[in-house]
């Protein structure tokens, strides 16, 4: 039996977090995970479809000048080097050296303070679960017999098919979707939604929408898939649209229509620890129902980003060591879709905004055909959005276009800070940059503003 200060199980990016947050509390600590540290985000998840992204970009804008054939086997192998890249700085010799001890196995509760690790007993003062999520496996049938792809395993094939179907238009199912055909693989995007990227600022993501069919995606939307089977060397999927059905062939299919916690396996019933089909039941401060047990990340939600699960770690250990306790704050999340362009959102859509707070709130959008930065590149396409309130104080924002994940990281930082928009009109921007889309709203802005001022609308009359 060892014993620990602090249990993590699950080492992604909830659990790396958790584990150097307590080591920096002066705690012994024990991250334990079935594979290698590093997670979803890793291994499956950002970094492998961001490298892919990359690559599938820079191949998309050689083709305009020469014609290339990409060999998805090299392309493959380069992005898996860069997934080795990144784990080694986290590898378990790292943590090692950083003090932190690393148990590889599938671990589960016994009580309390104790945990089994394939036979092995380890005891902790306080337990953290960070065990992610994986791809929801939707009930369609036929998939079971189909050797389907997810982001789990379509990085680790030795080439990827030369048609596929992806089932899913949210962020991963369109990053995706736009890389693979950028490299020539005919992709046919289903979506049940009636437009892509639905949780989105619905003209922003019909936009993008747009812009992929037109780059060649071919995609199917307000339609479900009802069957899969094997067909020749591929498959065959029916989806239903309008009550009528139509058959989608391709090589193979990748599964992209959501998470579902892991929770399995780690007998939560046993230590009286609530879920449901989202995942583990913490209050505000992190902690399940289970007095001294904390959770983070994919595994609680709400949100399933990387950088939540980090903001989560930090702020459960503190809660579990200090007197003064941190409340989750998830009014103040920002994330960015690496489609090209960029999808970039912070705080709440227009139609939400305008169901808690009314019509008084203000709206601005901004072309980036009319900003100068954009115009020096052919035919520019993108907008930014901004809802706020009647004061000029940031609700919500979103951003199609070149850098909307850093032009939505300066509202972002406006908007946690609770710094009112207007001011940005005073900050001095380079030109030509993209952030002045910012500075030419919040003009708008301080305009709107003035002319509401009683004492100016008395002096116009
Ligand atoms: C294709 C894709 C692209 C993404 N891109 C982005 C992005 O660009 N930006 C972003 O912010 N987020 C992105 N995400 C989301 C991000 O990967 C996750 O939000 C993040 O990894 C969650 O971290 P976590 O610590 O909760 O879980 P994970 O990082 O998944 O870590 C959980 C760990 O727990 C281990 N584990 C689970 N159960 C057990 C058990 N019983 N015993 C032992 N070990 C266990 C697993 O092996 C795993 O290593 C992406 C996800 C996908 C799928």
């Amino acid at each position: 039996m060892k014993k620990f200060n602090v249990a993590v199980i699950g080492a992604g990016a909830g659990g790396l977090t958790i584990g150097y947050t307590a080591k920096g509390f002066n705690k012994t600590v024990v991250l334990i995970d079935k594979n290698r540290p590093g997670g979803e985000c890793t291994f499956g998840g950002c970094v492998p479809s961001k490298a892919f992204i990359n690559i599938a970009n820079h191949i998309y804008k050689a083709k305009e000048y020469i014609n290339i054939v990409p060999n998805t086997e090299d392309i493959l192998k380069k992005v898996r080097e860069v997934v080795e890249s990144v784990y080694e700085a986290k590898s378990i010799e790292v943590l090692k050296k950083d003090g932190i001890d690393y148990i590889n196995g599938f671990c589960k509760f016994i009580d309390k303070n104790t945990l089994e690790v394939e036979g092995e007993i380890i005891k902790a003062d306080k337990i953290f679960i960070a065990t992610g999520s994986s791809p929801k496996i939707p009930p369609i049938n036929g998939l079971d017999k189909i050797d389907y792809l997810t982001n789990e395993n379509i990085f680790y094939k030795d080439k990827l098919p030369k048609s596929i179907i992806v089932l899913g238009g949210g962020s991963i199912g369109v990053e995706l979707s736009q890389a693979m055909n950028r490299i020539g693989i005919e992709v046919y995007l289903i979506e049940k939604n009636p437009y892509i990227m639905y949780k989105e600022e619905g003209e922003l993501s019909k936009s993008l929408e747009e812009i992929l069919r037109k780059e060649g995606v071919n995609i199917y939307t307000s339609c479900n898939a009802k069957n899969i089977e094997k067909y020749k060397d591929g498959i065959k999927l029916t989806i239903e649209k309008n009550n009528k059905e139509e058959n989608i062939y391709s090589e193979n299919i990748l599964i992209a229509v959501g998470r579902v916690p892991n929770i399995k396996g780690l007998e939560l019933e046993k230590v009286n620890i609530d879920y449901d089909l989202k995942g583990i039941k913490v209050n505000e401060y992190l902690e399940t129902s289970l007095k001294g047990v904390y959770a983070v990340g994919d595994v609680v939600g709400p949100y399933l980003f990387s950088h939540m699960a980090n903001v989560q770690g930090i702020a459960a250990v503190k809660n579990a060591s200090l007197p003064i306790k941190e409340k989750m704050d998830y009014s103040k999340v920002a994330w960015c879709t690496l489609s090209e362009p960029e999808f970039g959102r912070a705080g709440l859509r227009e139609d939400e905004a305008r169901k808690i707070y009314g019509d008084s709130i203000r709206v601005y959008v901004e072309d980036y055909k009319d900003l100068d930065r954009a115009k020096f590149k052919n035919n520019p396409k993108g907008r930014a959005k901004v809802i706020c309130d009647k004061k000029g104080y940031i609700l919500g924002a979103s951003v199609l276009g070149d850098r909307a994940g850093e032009i939505i990281s300066e509202i972002q930082t406006l908007k946690s800070l609770g710094i009112n928009l207007k001011k940005l009109t005073k900050v001095i921007h380079p030109y030509p940059s993209y952030s002045e889309i910012l500075v030419k709203i919040s003009k708008k802005l301080y305009v709107d503003t003035l002319l509401d001022n009683p004492f100016i609308k008395a002096f116009k009359r």
